[in-house]
């Protein structure tokens, strides 16, 4: 990819997550070195720093969830826990030299796009304002705490935090902890928990689909083989990927090869194997009548553990199904008019997933209003441009997330992407360039086809959508597919302004 070109334009990257930090690698390995990262933090590393609870860890293998440009041969396990992935990220932030790249403790607060000399207008929270050319978001779309507005939440006098906002000072013995929510984040801190608390109590309002996660440790000819075998860790990378495609069968119809999806559907065997660990796990039949979720698998993000139930079945815990009427100074009552008594309370109530670049206000062409154009949810051509806001490029944006894979491999092809239309910019002497309203209407009209025949519309609430049930977040096909669309940039889609001293852009 030739940005040669385009050396005099400058790239904003917003957000030094997994995204941001590939974005500017990728940049500074096709020698264009006039970027900054805007980070909001002190630090690198997004959901890695962010996320710091006991017992978090992927559940995606690392040799798939890092870059694939920046392979390691020395992951312990298949399963990583968050402390080797984020000096993973940390360890490229110094090697690529990232830190000094980076303006830290800055938030951004607005952009706008100005029309008359195609550079964005970026003002931060403290006042700061800058010009840039380029615009690349890279926010994740887990970024902001969901607190659920509970009656007297405020009121409670004990420890009260987010699982992404981890409050480490506490000591948890001899102490009684609610726990809010059992996702994929609550499942992974429940069991660490459950062995120091003197008693946990555990509020579900959903059943969850537990996989089993059968995590194991690389052994040293496993990591001799990646190191010193050519091809062998790219091999085993590739095996990984395909065989979590195939976990995708089940999630939606494939509508031109029924026969094979018939042959191929592998539904059952992971059903089975669900079923087996619920019956060996599960034991006490007040449990077994809670723990079986009313919704298809995969509707919500399935949690793959081995932990959870045996952590749910200890004396010392208590799995709640009263939904919760109010937090008092001392404790939860729940709508069953019971009273309970907590020195703790931690939320692990997931994130507000739909609002993509909220809290920013962004502006674009004849100050058009990203929040107004998305009004009726978040959309974007191939999930990385928007019609309207020109120079602007998403990572992990609208309908991209994925719940069978690695998210490391959208966020890649994505960026090759960008760098394939940031060197269309160059090539055609334009300064800006902007998505066809057109092109995106084609695209969501197929995006929507696709997701209402999808798990993800069948009968749950989630964090893929809206109240109104619109799916913003999950890509509807095998990501493999999402690569064939993006892995290609197509300047038709795209319309140009040319830049100063040039009277049109070039063809
Ligand atoms: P989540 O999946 O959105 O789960 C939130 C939990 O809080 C659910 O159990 C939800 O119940 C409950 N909840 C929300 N609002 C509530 C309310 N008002 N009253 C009672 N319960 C409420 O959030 P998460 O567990 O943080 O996970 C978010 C995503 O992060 C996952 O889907 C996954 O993509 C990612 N993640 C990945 C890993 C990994 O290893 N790769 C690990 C952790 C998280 P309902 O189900 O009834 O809504």
């Amino acid at each position: 990819m030739n940005l040669q070109s385009i050396q005099d334009k400058h790239v904003t990257i917003i957000g030094s997550g997994f995204g941001g930090m590939g974005m500017a690698i990728q940049l500074l390995r096709h020698g264009h070195t006039n970027f900054e990262i805007i980070e909001k933090e002190s630090d690198l590393g997004g959901t890695w720093r962010d996320n710091s609870y006991p017992g978090c860890a992927c559940d995606v293998p690392s040799h798939l969830y890092s870059f694939s440009f920046e392979g390691r041969s020395d992951w312990s396990k298949m399963f990583p826990a968050r402390d080797e992935i984020f000096n993973y990220i940390t360890e490229l932030g110094v090697k690529y030299n990232l830190y000094d790249r980076t303006r830290f403790n800055t938030e951004i607060a607005a952009a706008t796009f100005n029309d008359s000399n195609g550079r964005w207008h970026v003002e931060t929270t403290t006042g700061d304002r800058f010009e840039t050319d380029i615009l690349v978001t890279a926010l994740g779309q887990l970024n902001r705490p969901k607190i659920p507005d509970f009656a007297g939440k405020q009121r409670f006098k004990g420890p009260i935090f987010h699982s992404a906002r981890w409050e480490h000072q506490h000591d948890f013995d001899n102490k009684r902890i609610a726990i809010i929510g059992n996702g994929p984040s609550a499942a992974q801190f429940i069991p660490e928990i459950a062995k120091i608390a003197d008693h946990m109590t555990v509020f579900q309002r959903s059943a969850c689909h537990i996989v089993p996660r059968e995590d194991k440790p690389y052994s040293s000819v496993h990591k001799f083989l990646f190191k010193y075998v050519p091809g062998f860790r790219a091999f085993y990378r590739r095996l990984i990927f395909w065989l979590l495609e195939s976990n995708f069968l089940p999630f939606n119809e494939l509508p031109d090869i029924p026969m094979l999806v018939k042959f191929l559907r592998l539904t059952g065997s992971i059903e089975d194997r669900i079923q087996e660990q619920f019956d060996t796990q599960v034991t006490k039949p007040e449990l077994r009548k809670v723990l079986k979720p009313d919704y298809p698998l995969g509707c919500k993000r399935v949690v793959i553990s081995d932990d959870y139930y045996p952590a749910l079945m200890r004396d010392n815990v208590t799995l709640e199904t009263s939904g919760i009427k109010e937090i008092v100074a001392n404790g939860i009552n729940t709508n069953d008019g019971k009273h309970h008594k907590f020195d703790i309370i931690i939320y692990g109530t997931g994130f507000e997933s739909t609002g993509f670049l909220a809290p920013m206000t962004i502006t674009g062409r004849n100050g058009m209003d990203l929040n107004e154009y998305w009004a009726e949810g978040a959309e974007a051509y191939l999930g990385i441009t928007v019609p309207n806001f020109p120079n602007m490029f998403m990572l992990y944006g609208p309908n991209t997330n994925l719940g069978t894979n690695s998210i490391i491999f959208m966020m890649e092809v994505q960026i090759r992407y960008i760098l394939g239309a940031l060197a269309s910019l160059g090539k055609k002497h334009a300064q800006a360039m902007e998505v066809d309203e057109g092109k995106l209407q084609e695209f969501i009209s197929y995006v929507t086809r696709r997701l209402d025949t999808s798990v993800w519309a069948q009968g749950c609430g989630s964090w893929y959508k809206l109240e109104n049930g619109k799916i913003t977040n999950n890509w509807p096909d095998f990501p493999h597919q999402y690569e064939s669309y993006v892995g290609r940039f197509d300047d038709n889609c795209y319309s140009y302004m040319p830049a100063p001293g040039h009277k049109q852009a070039a063809e």
